[in-house]
């Protein structure tokens, strides 16, 4: 089973900033929303720099569903 770094790289679509997160916090945020809500979107941060949702580049999902942003 694929498993995560302890870093996982965020980047907006819009403007393309690239943060990392630790990936603690990521799961922590992707368990947390298990619960009743769409699991097949991966955990979202708002972006700093414009109105944008950083997604993950690559991320495995809490449920084993692996996330990866098209370019
Ligand atoms: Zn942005």
């Amino acid at each position: 089973m694929k498993k995560n770094k302890s870093e996982i790289e965020f980047i907006c679509p819009l403007c393309k900033t690239i943060e990392r997160i630790p990936t603690e916090i990521v799961e922590m945020l992707d368990y947390a929303d298990q619960i009743g809500v769409d699991t097949s979107v991966p955990p979202r941060f708002d972006c700093e720099n414009c109105t944008g949702k950083m997604v993950p580049i690559y991320y495995v999902g809490a449920n084993g569903k692996i996330f990866e942003y098209k370019k």
